[in-house]
């Protein structure tokens, strides 16, 4: 079996009339739809009028997601495709119009009071769970002029920092001549980063010099753009649209309290040397007195012979097979469908995805299949995400798609299941403490090290709301890294500019937490699922089967913990306490 490719022509091809035909449907649509605008100001629709409102509001998107997601689609699958560029660009616009366009419904919606909004959304079960999550955001909410005068204004504002932020880091070259001994010395950050997991020390540490040679000599322009972007945040979720704190306009999105998030991030913050005694661990296993930050990502043992796209797959299914069928075959349908592009292509987008276009389509998944392990995994967590979102398939357009911090649960359960099935197969202690390595490795880069961005961001928004300097954020963040890393892992001061090459915290402010909180909630759920066996599968699958719509009240139950305390995240370090034993016992 060849590593598959996709095919496209599904959903369009690029010349294809059908879709020149179906932009200027969404046109018409959308004209269509703007009618109701008068209709619902004059008078309050009756529950059939709101019935074939919301039913041609999510025709409109359903065609929206249509055209858009093939537009992503085309411009992965080749990134210097020049058609597939324009289309990109000239979706990208629509969008942005077509959202403007449909604003008056989601304001007018927000505006009504409770006594009559009630009757409307008890008419619409399938749709009330979205109608009142919108409605959760009122008292944040402006005019109509003032949203659509903040819509304009972020073009030029906001979302033009960001973009200068990308093209300024994008087209950053990194040299490798004290790296490699080929000819090539300019390569991108991806190409440079592979040197980071490399087995000789000298090399990885070389890596992150060029790595942070480069982003510090813009390092005070990149933190002026922060400062900026930080401030956007503040004037205009605090002073417009009175949140009380930066942080709580993300918990709001996520629909978690803040308690919860506290709860996390200051359990995490308790449990951090965990991950310290873990270091200590590896720095043994590789023959180091003691890692330096560099030698984070050191491999234990390189990896052997490739292993087929096949036999691969195969062990992946099996491992989904074992934990349900239902995961096996929904995982299968993407490969039989030609929705699965795994051949390694030049000028394909680095990174894999699984991206869900409507609830009837299956979910589409980019990777590239070298036959490593570190693949293995990848397939594994894509596939989770393809199987979560076809479980969500019975939701409309609106809220079938999982939250943030629930986004990650197939995914992520899906790579245990993976190294369950992996470890029960082998009798070989170096490859069962490979994995081991493997998913603590994971477990630290999710949750200590993305709960610690977070804090840094939180005190970040404070310092420059008070005036901070770039110069005093760096040395916040350099902070940051010494009370995560203590003396467990030697940190050299070039990592005070770590902060600046993080994307997240400038695309979409205190994003990452929900990292941490999908793998520690992951973590009860399998200890769940080894206490319970095959009767805990039918609870997974109801949570991942409400799709948009699991509250935090669907997690408490499938975890069969209590609430989201400080006990309950506790209970995730368990996991990792026991794989940690399990490696103390082998070095
Ligand atoms: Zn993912």
């Amino acid at each position: 079996m060849n590593i598959p490719l996709w095919t496209l022509e599904q959903l369009y091809t690029l010349n294809s009339p059908k879709l020149s035909a179906d932009l200027a449907r969404l046109d018409e649509k959308t004209a269509h739809f703007t009618s109701w605008r008068t209709k619902i100001k004059k008078a309050l629709p009756s529950p059939n009028e709101f019935k074939a409102l919301l039913a041609e509001l999510e025709d409109l998107n359903s065609l929206a997601h249509r055209l858009s997601g093939f537009a992503v689609l085309a411009f992965t699958q080749n990134t210097q495709d020049q058609k597939a560029q324009a289309f990109m660009a000239k979706i990208d616009e629509k969008m942005a119009d077509l959202n403007n366009e449909l604003l008056f419904f989601e304001l007018w919606w927000k505006d009504l009071a409770e006594e009559t909004v009630k009757p409307l959304r008890q008419s619409q079960p399938d749709f009330a769970y979205w109608l009142d999550r919108t409605r959760a955001f009122r008292s944040h909410t402006l005019t109509e002029v003032e949203e659509k005068i903040i819509n304009l204004k972020n073009t030029t504002g906001n979302n033009s920092l960001i973009a200068l932020y990308d093209s300024i880091t994008n087209r950053y070259r990194f040299s490798t001549r004290d790296i490699t001994e080929t000819n090539v010395t300019q390569v991108t950050r991806d190409e440079l980063m592979v040197h980071v997991r490399s087995a000789n020390q000298t090399i990885r540490a070389a890596a992150y010099h060029e790595l942070y040679r480069v982003f510090s000599a813009d390092g005070p322009v990149l933190g002026q753009i922060y400062q900026t972007i930080v401030r956007d945040w503040r004037i205009e979720n605090m002073r417009l649209r009175h949140y009380n704190r930066p942080i709580d306009v993300r918990h709001k999105t996520n629909n978690l309290q803040p308690e919860t998030v506290e709860a996390l991030l200051n359990t995490i913050r308790d449990r951090i040397s965990l991950f310290g005694e873990f270091f200590k661990l590896k720095a043994k296993a590789l023959g180091l007195a003691k890692l330096n930050r560099s030698d984070l990502y050191a491999p234990l043992i390189e990896d052997k012979e490739p292993l087929n796209f096949q036999s691969g797959l195969a062990e992946v299914l099996a491992a989904f097979e074992r934990f349900s069928p239902i995961f096996h075959n929904l995982a299968t349908k993407v490969i039989d469908e030609g929705h699965f592009h795994g051949r390694p292509q030049s000028n394909k987008q680095s990174g894999a995805f699984c991206y869900s276009i409507r609830p009837v389509d299956t979910p589409w998944v980019l990777m590239t299949y070298n036959g490593r392990r570190q693949d293995l995994f990848t397939l594994a967590h894509e596939l989770g995400h393809a199987v979560h979102s076809q479980l969500a398939n019975k939701h409309n357009i609106f809220n079938f798609q999982a939250t943030l911090p629930l986004a990650e649960t197939a995914s992520t359960f899906g790579e245990i299941l993976l190294a369950d099935h992996l470890m029960k197969k082998t009798q070989s202690i170096s490859k069962r403490s490979n994995l081991i390595f493997h998913l603590l490795d994971d477990a630290y880069a999710t949750i200590g090290r993305q709960a610690f961005f977070t804090l840094f961001e939180i005190s970040a928004h404070e310092m420059v709301e008070n005036g901070a300097t770039v110069d005093e954020l760096s040395e916040c963040y350099l902070e940051n890294l010494r009370e995560q890393f203590a003396d467990n892992v030697e940190i050299d001061e070039e990592f005070r500019w770590e902060w600046v090459s993080i994307p997240h915290i400038f695309h979409t402010p205190f994003y990452v937490y929900a990292y941490s909180f999908g793998q520690l909630l992951v973590y009860n759920f399998w200890r769940q699922y080894e206490k319970e066996g095959p009767n805990f599968t039918p609870h997974l699958i109801n949570l991942l089967a409400k799709g948009g719509s699991a509250a935090p009240a669907d997690i408490i139950a499938t975890s069969g913990l209590g609430p989201l305390d400080e006990e309950f995240w506790q209970k995730g370090f368990e996991v990792i306490e026991s794989l940690l034993q399990e490696l103390k016992l082998i070095f």
